[in-house]
């Protein structure tokens, strides 16, 4: 999957999860990778889809995006090389 974030351009993009984790091991596991974010346990049809683990932006899938996010248009490649 290649996302960037809306905002920072940043490929370190986390997956919400929501709803109640069976194993909360691999649950903190998954956080912890920066692969996902906890999205909490309700779900109200208007949920951020993706979190951006650099500059902390929620943002939605395709289709979905808040009207700040579809003003910008930002190129595929645009991105800055991952200070970690
Ligand atoms: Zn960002």
């Amino acid at each position: 999957m290649r996302r960037a974030c809306p905002k920072c351009g940043s490929k370190k993009i986390a997956e919400f999860m929501y709803g109640y984790p069976a194993d909360m091991e691999d649950w903190l596991k998954k956080i912890d990778s920066g692969r996902y974010h906890p999205g909490g346990c309700c779900v109200t049809g208007h949920d951020p889809k993706w979190h951006c683990n650099a500059c902390s932006l929620d943002f939605y899938k395709l289709g979905e995006v808040p009207p700040w996010a579809a003003e910008m248009d930002a190129p595929d490649g645009a991105e800055s090389p991952g200070s970690r």
